[in-house]
């Protein structure tokens, strides 16, 4: 994309609102718009970004056959009433009268609406299990929307449900998408925490929460050192569960070991056995013909949330420092407004978009510093610059974002370039 089409406007300085690092950069390189109270718009920069973190939560989900569908944000307040949430869900149900008279709701979450949905197309042990998702935007009135889009009113989620014939089938789902949410989070550059939690408004009586590290996080947290592990994928449910469970019971806090840090939740696992499948009478025929009460797990991920708490993982003083698959571009070229030289300029650009699709040419009427800036302050992973330097040598500049690094190429060397091998 040629930088002169695109809607932003790079920030100096950070607006007086934003409290945390990871708010006042998104606001000053023009990623998202308050338009009012905890609801945001998403301007071009922040929805690519918002974007790739989805793909890579879809190729994990997917991984595990899971099924991508689409619910309305809208519901019936139907279900609800059934289940008994209507009336408990309390003030941070955002709910809607129709011109009938009919009550709606912005939908919270979709236990409701996914259990009354596969009672009708699944009603055999043969259909089962089946995991079913969604990425769709959420509401939840919350009582001090802040930080920008860590705590909002209307946020984008990607919640899955599972369904299964026995308990302990239910259990071997769990762990699947324990598992599962651990590889999505490595995937996304994080190191995550899974700390056992308790169940709120969705119920049953076992859950982890995903916490990444960060100070600005609202979790309090506290944790065996040993446990910031990046093989953590390699092993088993219950060799994680035994090292990381940060209840106050299993960890003694005196001991020299534990670290009392901060944590932002980015993820969250239910397993609630007949919660819902029981009220809302949805039963499939086991193989003797009888009528079974399917038990189920529901599994969310904050993933307008993990856009800011990436950000709180990845900056330093210049701004932002995407991780290179999460990054609204990977490649920007800087070059001198209308050098002599632009065919050369393009036949690079075009190259490099071909080969690696998100690439950015800034092509605006400004100085190469206040370039360089932006660039920083985006948070782009690599920054070409081609300027003088390359008129009279044929040397292109090739700065790194995550240290800093300049090296000299020619073109051919750029063509060769590893630009995928990059870490922030
Ligand atoms: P929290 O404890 O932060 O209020 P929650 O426990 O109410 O979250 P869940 O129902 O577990 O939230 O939702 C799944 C995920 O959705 C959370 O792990 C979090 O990442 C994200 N999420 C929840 N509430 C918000 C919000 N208000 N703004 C942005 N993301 C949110
Ligand atoms: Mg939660």
């Amino acid at each position: 994309m040629k930088l002169s089409n695109l809607l932003f406007n790079s920030l100096k300085e950070s607006p007086k609102e934003a409290k945390i690092i990871s708010h006042q950069l998104m606001l000053r390189s023009s990623m998202i718009r308050q338009h009012t109270s905890g609801i945001y718009t998403w301007l071009p920069l922040g929805f690519k970004v918002l974007k790739n973190i989805e793909n890579i939560i879809r190729i994990n989900q997917d991984e595990i056959g899971c099924n991508e569908m689409l619910m309305s944000t809208i519901q019936s307040s139907e279900l609800w009433k059934k289940s008994g949430r209507y009336a408990d869900y309390g003030k941070e149900m955002l709910r809607i009268t129709d011109r009938h008279d009919n009550d709606l709701l912005y939908g919270p979450t979709n236990e409701e609406v996914i259990t009354d949905l596969f009672s009708d197309y699944v009603n055999s042990y043969k259909g089962l299990p089946k995991y079913l998702y969604h990425i769709q935007w959420k509401f939840r009135d919350e009582i001090r929307p802040r930080f920008g889009v860590m705590r909002g009113r209307e946020f984008l989620m990607k919640d899955a449900y599972s369904f299964d014939l026995t308990e302990e089938a239910a259990f071997e789902t769990y762990k699947k998408f324990f598992r599962s949410y651990l590889k999505t989070f490595l995937d996304l550059g994080l190191q995550p925490i899974p700390v056992k939690a308790a169940t709120g408004a969705i119920g049953g009586d076992l859950s982890h929460e995903f916490q990444i590290l960060a100070n600005t996080g609202e979790s309090e947290l506290a944790y065996d050192s040993k446990l910031v592990d990046s093989n953590l994928y390699e092993k088993s449910y219950e060799e994680i569960t035994t090292m990381y469970s940060a209840s106050d019971e299993m960890i003694d806090k005196s001991k020299s070991d534990v670290i009392i840090g901060r944590g932002i939740e980015v993820g969250h696992i239910f397993n609630f056995g007949t919660k819902y499948t029981k009220p809302l009478e949805c039963f499939v025929l086991n193989q003797d013909g009888k009528r079974i009460t399917p038990y189920m797990g529901s599994y969310g991920i904050g993933v307008s949330r993990l856009t800011a708490a990436i950000i709180e993982a990845f900056h330093d003083d210049k701004g932002i420092k995407w991780p290179i698959n999460i990054s609204p571009f990977k490649i920007n070229i800087i070059m001198q407004p209308n050098p002599d030289y632009i065919s050369d300029v393009e036949s690079i650009y075009n190259l490099l978009i071909t080969k690696y699709d998100n690439v950015s040419l800034d092509d605006r009427d400004l100085s190469i510093g206040r370039k360089i800036k932006d660039s920083e302050l985006i948070g782009i992973p690599w920054t070409l610059i081609i300027g003088n330097n390359f008129k009279e040598k044929g040397q292109i500049e090739l700065i790194s974002r995550s240290n800093s690094d300049k090296i000299f190429l020619s073109k051919q060397e750029i063509e060769n370039f590893e630009f995928e091998q990059y870490t922030p």
